[in-house]
């Protein structure tokens, strides 16, 4: 059998790249050498957000956002959906500008969001410290359980008849299809490169990095959180910065427990712990909500982020029969579903929804 499309890697891009193309009436193989959802994925936040550091990346977050809502009523209660909107927490006057600009920017564009003062944001979020200037309430962004939400993508994909080849992986990429660790051929009209950052065994020339980060979940503590809770300083910490950082980031979950994060970290390869990472997040995390301190935390994990140079990710054609869906950082698991879109349409060679320019993979940083 030729497939129209082999897919490599059952991340939550992956997933989704299978549940799309089935939906669109495409015949799918999917290699994934672990379990589905595990890479990644298993490692991120799950909070679906909209964010404005360039137009491309606001276009791509606010599509895929969308298709999350669009998604939501249909999705099992495994997947922890749960539309708890973004607060964007300001600590003082100049980080007020920055929720004022967000909020013009949304605004123009038709998003959603709200300006809260310094009472406001106390009473939608009571532990937080005193003495925070305010803050920007984005209610339609949620949080999920990614790995789940892969899983159900997957489920979606393999009832429309899709294959998962699981326990192997994807050695060689040929014109014609793909070929397993074990030497086994799969023909495949196209081949999608959904392996994260690990798609740099294939082509090293694309320009990405791992970026390592770090996250903490606490006992249940219900009502503790009410928000997805991020420092504006956040955008610093992603975007700006190319050294070590951190920033106050804590999400609710469905179970009273408090998801922390974030830290980031270039050129760490080894997946272990950093006490003095994890130290200074947690530290952080207390400045913006002393009674945390007096929480316990039950576990701790790292992750890696397959980050590319100009915050975007890259999705499109790169080759004969080759497409790539890879570089998502820190914002995968919001644009997965987007990402999926533009795959789609770039396969089957319809018009996608949004314009794939910003993401294609010649763009001038691969060199
Ligand atoms: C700490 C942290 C917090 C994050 N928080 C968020 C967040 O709140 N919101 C958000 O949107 N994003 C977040 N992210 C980013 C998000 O997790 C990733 O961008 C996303 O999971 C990437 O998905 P993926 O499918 O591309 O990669 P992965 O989930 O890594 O999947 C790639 C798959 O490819 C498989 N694979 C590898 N090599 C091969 C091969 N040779 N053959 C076949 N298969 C192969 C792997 O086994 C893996 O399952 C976070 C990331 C981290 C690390």
């Amino acid at each position: 059998m030729i497939y129209d499309a082999a897919i490599i890697g059952a991340g939550i891009v992956g997933a989704a790249c299978a549940d799309s193309l089935t939906q669109a009436g495409a015949s799918v193989v999917v290699i994934e050498p672990s379990i589905v959802g595990g890479g990644a994925t298993a490692a991120g936040m799950g909070h679906i957000v909209v964010m404005d550091d360039s137009e491309a990346q606001f276009t791509l977050t606010n599509f895929s956002r969308n298709l999350w809502l669009n998604f939501a009523p249909r999705m099992p209660a495994a997947v922890e959906f749960e539309r708890r909107g973004t607060l964007w927490v300001a600590a003082g006057d100049e980080e007020i500008t920055a929720v004022r600009d967000k909020l013009a920017f949304y605004a123009q564009r038709g998003v959603r969001a709200q300006m809260l003062n310094e009472m406001e944001l106390r009473e939608a979020e009571p532990n937080l410290r005193h003495g925070l200037a305010g803050g920007l309430l984005v209610p339609d962004d949620a949080v999920i359980y990614a790995p789940c939400g892969a899983a159900w993508l997957m489920e979606r994909a393999l009832q429309r008849g899709a294959k998962l080849q699981r326990g192997i992986e994807v050695d060689l990429l040929q014109q014609d299809g793909i070929v397993l660790a074990d030497g086994s051929f799969i023909g495949a009209k196209a081949t999608i490169c959904a392996a994260g950052a690990q798609v740099l065994r294939w082509f090293p020339e694309l320009d990405i990095k791992l970026r390592k980060g770090h996250l903490a979940i606490t006992g249940r503590y219900p009502g503790f959180v009410n928000h997805q809770l991020i420092e504006l300083g956040y955008l610093t910490s992603a975007h700006g910065s190319t050294g070590d950082s951190v920033a106050f980031n804590a999400q609710p979950r469905g179970t009273g427990q408090v998801l922390i994060g974030s830290s980031r970290q270039f050129g760490a390869t080894n997946a272990s712990i950093d006490q003095h990472m994890l130290q200074r997040m947690l530290a952080r995390a207390v400045e913006y909500m002393p009674a945390m301190a007096g929480m316990q935390v039950i576990r701790t994990w790292t992750g890696f982020r397959a980050a590319t140079s100009d915050s975007l990710p890259i999705i499109g054609k790169f080759g004969d029969n080759v497409y790539l869906a890879t570089g998502h950082e820190g914002l995968g698991i919001t644009t997965s579903l987007g990402t999926a879109h533009l795959i789609t349409a770039a396969v089957l060679g319809t018009e996608p929804a949004i314009d794939p320019a910003p993401y294609l993979p010649g763009r001038s940083y691969c060199h």
